[in-house]
């Protein structure tokens, strides 16, 4: 294998050892750190950045490497918020459906004064690179445009065509850019998969590497305004239709009735692969899972740890109180919020109806509110995407290029309890799966937090991750 050459001729030449696997070019090096810097030097928050100078950025790299004008496409609803779409060309006439990449652009607001270091430049201190978007997602979003343009400079033609979608507000503002291309320019983004580098990379623990987590599917969120409504009254005089009580009985009974275990193809292959590597109460508690009908004594273990517990069923959680209105009244309202993270292939609105059957109380209202805190008295009644099939074309390739740079690494699909961007590719039917490269250890996860930062050894070896990946995946 080519590959395999690379990484003999890397040791003979530079003298490491063969654990490290094959190495970034220095020419490769130079180009993805200029790269990057410039994506991190680019504000492109939501309050006072631009995504279309971060899309403009990656659009000139590439021109300047031989892409065409035509194969980089700046579409988006507005000046700020230009998504840049660029198109790979593999052999011509291939009836393979081209391969998605999407990564975002924008990142969390960062200020300067909770910073050690101006979070809009790239500095680079004991090892690592410092900025805002090192971990989220800026390193994906340059790992792939600089092994655009080494796999171009080498002449490298895919079975298929690549697109590659730098897309804006995933971490906030009204423009996201995956939905709105979806919607607005559809015939870019076909495709047979989506691999989204939003995901985690491998994660090390004290700097060994040992799993890589692939997001293959999400939970749905949902929140539902709990209401209990009554006559009120003087407190001197208490009535057993108080609304606080009632409404803190209705919580009661949901903190004691849990939804049901479900598994699906993704958890099933996520406890498979985690029985492998844990302890060993853990693991005999997920072989108990495993069984059809699964164990109650291991569901009942397992889902003391809360991680554990969100993997296996459907949360819904008490977030917000109030009630009442006087000291000495009796209160004739109280409300709730409940929150909920529902499992793949349910609705929002059957979610509310298992609600209301653990209330069981025709009085209390139960109603949904929308992202933009409008109420409603149903929920919305489609189905979220199932979990699409772990493809073969994509876990193969990946399994390949893990075991070539990460030997002894566990990949582990996963399913995530919070939302990314694949949420708008799988609701297009498009399978999607979040496969990041940068390698953080378990404790240093600084996405969306100050002082965010990158080991420099892990950026380079993502870039090199990112083209082995994707020839591995055309070949
Ligand atoms: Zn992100």
């Amino acid at each position: 294998m080519k590959v395999s050459v690379i990484g003999v001729l890397a040791v003979t030449l530079c003298g490491t050892s063969f654990a490290q696997g094959p190495q970034l070019p220095q020419q490769d090096r130079a180009l993805a750190r200029q790269i990057f810097k410039e994506f991190i030097e680019t504000n492109s928050q939501d309050s006072n950045g631009s995504v279309t100078a971060v899309s403009v950025a990656a659009r000139n790299e590439l021109l300047k490497a031989g892409f065409a004008p035509a194969d980089l496409i700046l579409a988006g609803p507005n000046d700020r918020k230009q998504n840049l779409v660029v198109r790979y060309h593999g052999v011509p006439g291939s009836q393979l459906k081209p391969i998605l990449i999407i990564g975002h652009e924008d990142v969390v607001e960062a200020r300067r004064s909770d910073w050690t270091t101006d979070p809009y430049t790239l500095v680079e201190k004991d090892g690592y690179f410092y900025g805002r978007g090192t971990q989220d997602m800026k390193d994906g979003d340059a790992d792939v445009v600089e092994s655009f343009i080494r796999l171009k400079r080498e002449g490298y033609v895919p079975d298929r065509d690549i697109t590659l979608a730098l897309t804006a507000d995933e971490e906030g503002g009204k423009s996201n850019g995956v939905s709105w291309l979806v919607k607005n320019r559809p015939e870019l983004m076909q495709a047979a998969f989506v691999i989204n580098p939003d995901g985690e990379g491998p994660t090390l623990r004290d700097g060994k590497p040992t799993e890589l987590d692939v997001e293959a599917t999400q939970k749905t969120y949902a929140d539902f305004h709990i209401v209990a409504t009554n006559r009120g009254g003087h407190s001197s005089e208490p009535r057993p239709d108080n609304a606080i009580y009632e409404l803190m009985h209705a919580l009661l009974k949901l903190e004691a009735s849990p939804f049901p275990v479900e598994l699906n193809d993704v958890t099933r292959a996520q406890l498979e692969a985690s029985e492998k590597v844990t302890t060993p109460q853990r693991a005999a508690d997920i072989r108990g899972i495993l069984q059809t009908p699964p164990d109650p004594a291991a569901v009942a273990d397992f889902s003391k740890d809360p991680e554990d517990n969100a993997m296996l069923r459907t949360t819904c959680v008490a977030t917000m109180l109030k009630g009442g209105h006087a000291p000495n009244a009796l209160p004739g309202e109280a409300d709730a919020n409940v929150n909920c993270r529902i499992l793949p292939g349910h609705s929002q609105e059957a979610t509310r109806k298992t609600l209301i059957g653990i209330f069981d109380d025709p009085k209390l209202t139960v109603e949904y509110m929308a992202d933009d805190g409008t109420l409603s008295p149903t929920a919305p009644n489609r189905e979220s995407q199932p979990p699409p099939p772990l493809l073969a074309a994509v876990f193969d390739p990946l399994h390949q290029v893990a075991a070539e740079l990460w030997p002894g690494m566990v990949v582990i699909p996963s399913m995530s309890v919070g939302a990314s961007d694949s949420i708008y590719t799988m609701q297009a039917g498009i399978p999607s799966y979040g496969i990041g490269g940068a390698a953080i250890e378990y404790n240093d996860n600084r996405m969306h937090g100050r002082d965010e930062r990158l080991s420099v050894d892990s950026y380079y070896k993502s870039v090199e991750f990112f083209y082995l990946y994707l020839k591995a995946l055309t070949r």
